[in-house]
């Protein structure tokens, strides 16, 4: 069964012609399906049509509706924990992720991928926008360690786990490609066409944008912190050279007059050096606290071949201490 999710806020203008493409593409695809649309706090009108679409595709379409706007990676998680797909694709509700994309992502995960991207090689939005997506696409693949093109796309596809995973992680602040990906084994990506927006504007400004990449950036690494002991060390480095060179000079030139001043300067940086470090590590401390207290899995056990399960394996669930048929969180 795929199922899609769809994040929506304040997308009235567009939710009609949306639903006119996406229907007959679900309905080509010769499997089951359902439709979840997550209406994130929107007042224009988006709930009350959705809700109308939920009721004309009995079960088929389902409605989610947030009790404020909480933000498109908050909506699309809302929405994978309600789930029942063995294939989830999420996709803009403003058409531009065209919907006939969608059979070709599917093929990407029948071909044996967790993760399908997409990537928006022409991207039709604001030239601001394309560069800093660049920049934000080169540091996500190096900080979760999997290369992509487009980190932002959100027309994309996950298998089932991925998206358990994902949802078990519950995490306040979300990059939901990007934690993904870093629990899938087969990622790839897939080009894909990208329209401009058929009606209304960007839920995004310069800082919303900021603040996502922040997120990602302490989300997924300790590297600000550890740039601090760098730092310290570096300042070492260029003391010790200060140091080797006021000896230098003493020794060929003898004592000058504004010596003394060199010679504070050389300690006063030891001691600027030794808080950059002491900074750095008690960083170091707290962000292993950090990542203790973000409980994501340490890893993931998909199958245990040959013999029975042991006790001890049966409750392996890589540390998360959730699971699923118990799910508090009620999924389905
Ligand atoms: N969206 C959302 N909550 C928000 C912002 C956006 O659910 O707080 C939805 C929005 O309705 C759309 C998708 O997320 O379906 C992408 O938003 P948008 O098109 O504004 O982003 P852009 O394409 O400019 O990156
Ligand atoms: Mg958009």
């Amino acid at each position: 069964m795929i199922s899609v999710v769809v994040p929506v806020f304040n997308e009235s203008a567009n939710l009609s012609a949306l639903w006119s493409r996406l229907r007959p593409v679900l309905e080509g695809l010769g499997r089951p399906w359902e439709a979840l649309f997550v209406d994130d706090g929107s007042s224009d009108g988006s709930l009350e049509m959705l809700r109308a679409m939920a009721a004309a595709n009995d079960g088929r379409v389902r409605v989610v509706e947030l009790a404020r706007n909480f933000g498109q990676h908050a909506a699309i998680l809302a929405g994978f924990r309600q789930v029942r797909g063995d294939v989830i694709v999420t996709l803009d509700a403003d058409l531009q992720n065209p919907p006939e994309e969608i059979p070709r992502l599917i093929a990407a995960i029948d071909a044996g991928n967790d993760v399908v991207g997409g990537w928006r090689e022409e991207r039709q939005d604001e030239s601001w926008r394309k560069y800093a997506s660049r920049m934000h696409n080169r540091l996500t693949s190096v900080i979760v360690g999997v290369p992509m093109h487009d980190y932002g796309c959100m027309l994309r596809a996950y298998r089932r786990h991925i998206v358990d995973t994902v949802v078990d992680c519950d995490e306040k602040a979300a990059f939901v490609p990007a934690l993904a990906n870093s629990f899938a084994k087969r990622v790839t990506e897939i080009r894909v066409a990208h329209a401009e927006r058929a009606e209304g504007k960007s839920k995004y400004n310069l800082l919303r944008l900021a603040t996502l990449s922040l997120n990602l950036i302490t989300g997924f690494s300790l590297l600000p912190i550890q740039a601090l002991s760098l730092a310290g060390i570096g300042i070492f480095i260029l003391d010790a050279i200060l140091v080797t060179l006021l000896v230098l000079h003493r020794l060929i030139f003898g004592p000058q007059q504004e010596g003394a001043l060199w010679l504070l300067f050389a300690v006063l940086f030891v001691f600027v050096g030794l808080e950059f470090l002491a900074f750095g590590l008690i960083g170091e401390y707290v962000g292993r606290i950090y990542i203790e207290v973000r409980r994501r899995p340490t890893y993931l056990v998909r199958g245990v071949y040959g013999g029975a399960k042991t006790e001890r394996a049966a409750n392996d669930d890589g540390g998360s201490q959730r699971n699923y048929p118990n799910d508090p969180a009620g999924r389905q």
